[in-house]
């Protein structure tokens, strides 16, 4: 089905076939959907997306909840050749204003109760249609889907063609919208169904956002791609996560996912059954590894990737997996590391930027060829901006991001080291090392340090324990107490925000 559309070919393949097989659960309504119905929907979609002008290549905004119509207007899109653009429903106004602006897509679909306010912002950005979809799923896109019959014959799409544009969180300067291929998304999305077992005896919890590569390409194309079923949650829930276990045999989350289901009741029992836990988007705490091990006997598969890259590397399905690491280069995919300022391969051990190259890589920031020939070597390999290592046995670590390293005196401190020596400390949860600007050594360390309430923390046994175990220039110049670190909905701490929190403690 779906011939000489290169990604919709793939997506549909493991249902062909079996068009009552069970697609989604909707977790808070419990309402079923079907394969059939999945794919007869996302035609409709397509052919009202048609109706109303959107070509080949035009962009289809989206700013909505998470719903199954969502997913839906997804394979409507790669049906229809357009390229999805989701985005983040925390994003305000003016965000959306620059990204209207930047992607001029042909339609815009928005949340109702946001319509009156993003109206005036997509007329000024000259957007040709306006459509709602709520909450609940209804809005005037299910209108339009509505109003068509299921059949819509795929448009062809060939491998280098866009399916998607996301936009980078943007920690640095303007979010960037990755333009991802039908190639990129297919050969990664098949990668790793194969590398993780995904079957269509599989039921996957789905908690994880879908404006986000995680819980869009590798969560919902997975799915699709093994024939699998999802029990959809509109949000992650703690309890309603754990509740759904015996009904599952898989879970991808981000570390908070993991963190707040140790802290529930009955773990143990509900995960005795399950078959996979995959974390990623951000780095998951070897301690948090080792607890939800000896709480419930799995070892969670760590996995590294990002936006622009789809994943790149995965802890082993057999075999083991190593808390604190990333794992191996996936099938297909080149890794190597790099000197930060000439680009040249560095020594195994040796820490430096990760490049990446692979059929996962994406083709370039949309309209921002200059950003694009920065990151993106001629050669193929993408400049990932993230610092890690290889260990002698082939493990990849990541240790923080480019911009977050530390330079105190002219010497550089990796923030994970100062990280996870205090993290040891007794009453200590977690800890955000940040550098900050200061007169004498240009940057000083600072750790921002997270107690857990119970016993006091004692800020001597932290300075003792980097005094016994760090150089000098390593060492906090302050520690600060706050109860929780800033993170985004991906879980990733937002260092961007504490360095300027922080930016007068030595000035
Ligand atoms: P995003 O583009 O939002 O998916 O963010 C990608 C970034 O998240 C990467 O460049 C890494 O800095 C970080 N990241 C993703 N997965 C991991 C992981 N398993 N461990 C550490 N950092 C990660």
């Amino acid at each position: 089905m779906y011939q000489a559309n290169h990604l919709a070919e793939r997506l549909c393949a493991a249902s062909i076939g079996r068009d009552d097989a069970l697609f989604l659960t909707h977790a808070t309504t419990g309402k079923t959907t079907s394969y059939g119905a999945f794919f007869g929907n996302a035609e409709r979609m397509a052919a009202a997306l048609s109706r109303a002008g959107v070509q080949p290549g035009d962009r289809v905004a989206v700013q909505a909840p998470k719903t199954v119509e969502m997913l839906e207007l997804y394979v409507g899109c790669v049906l229809s050749g357009a390229v999805f653009l989701p985005l983040n429903p925390a994003y305000t106004p003016a965000e959306i204003s620059y990204f209207l602006g930047n992607a001029s897509p042909t339609l815009f679909v928005c949340d109702p109760a946001n319509f009156d306010a993003l109206t005036p912002i997509a007329n000024d950005c000259a957007v040709a249609h306006i459509w709602t979809l709520g909450p609940d799923g209804t809005g005037s896109l299910a209108d339009a889907r509505d109003a068509e019959a299921p059949g819509f014959q795929a448009v062809a799409r060939a491998e280098d063609d866009l399916a998607a544009i996301l936009y980078t969180s943007g920690t640095t300067g303007r979010s960037k919208g990755a333009m991802l291929t039908h190639r990129a998304l297919a050969s990664n999305s098949e990668t790793l169904r194969d590398v993780w077992r995904f079957t269509a005896d599989d039921t996957l919890i789905h908690a994880l956002p879908i404006f986000h590569t995680h819980g869009l390409f590798v969560a919902t194309n997975i799915t699709l791609m093994a024939g699998a079923a999802m029990i959809f949650m509109p949000q992650f829930d703690a309890d309603q996560v754990r509740d759904a276990m015996p009904s599952a045999t898989a879970l991808m989350g981000v570390p908070t996912f993991y963190t707040r289901l140790l802290q529930t009741d009955g773990l143990a029992e509900a995960a005795r059954n399950m078959r996979l836990f995959v974390s990623g988007s951000a780095p998951l705490l070897a301690e948090t590894h080792d607890q939800w091990r000896a709480v419930t006997g799995h070892a969670i598969l760590e996995r590294y990737g990002m936006t622009e890259t789809n994943m790149n590397t995965s802890n082993p399905y057999d075999g083991d997996r190593r808390a604190g690491t990333v794992g191996f280069p996936l099938p297909g995919v080149e890794l190597k590391i790099c000197d930060p300022d000439t680009g040249a391969d560095l020594p195994r051990g040796d820490i430096g930027v990760l490049e990446v190259r692979g059929p996962n890589v994406f083709a370039g920031y949309w309209q921002m060829p200059e950003k694009t020939a920065e990151e993106l070597r001629e050669d193929g390999f993408f400049i990932t901006g993230d610092l890690g290592r290889i260990d002698a046995d082939g493990y990849v670590h990541i240790v923080g991001r480019a911009k977050d390293l530390i330079i105190s005196g002219g010497l550089n401190v990796y923030p994970k080291e100062v990280e996870a020596l205090i993290d040891q400390v007794p009453g200590v949860v977690e800890t955000a090392v940040i550098g900050v600007p200061h007169p004498d050594f240009g940057e000083a360390v600072v750790a921002v340090v997270v107690p857990d309430g119970a016993a006091p923390v004692d800020e001597g046994a932290i300075n003792a324990a980097c005094e016994r175990d760090l150089a000098n220039f390593k060492r906090p110049k302050a520690v600060q107490l706050v109860d929780t670190l800033p993170r985004n909905t991906m879980g990733k701490v937002q260092k961007a925000g504490l360095r300027k929190t922080y930016a007068d403690l030595f000035t």
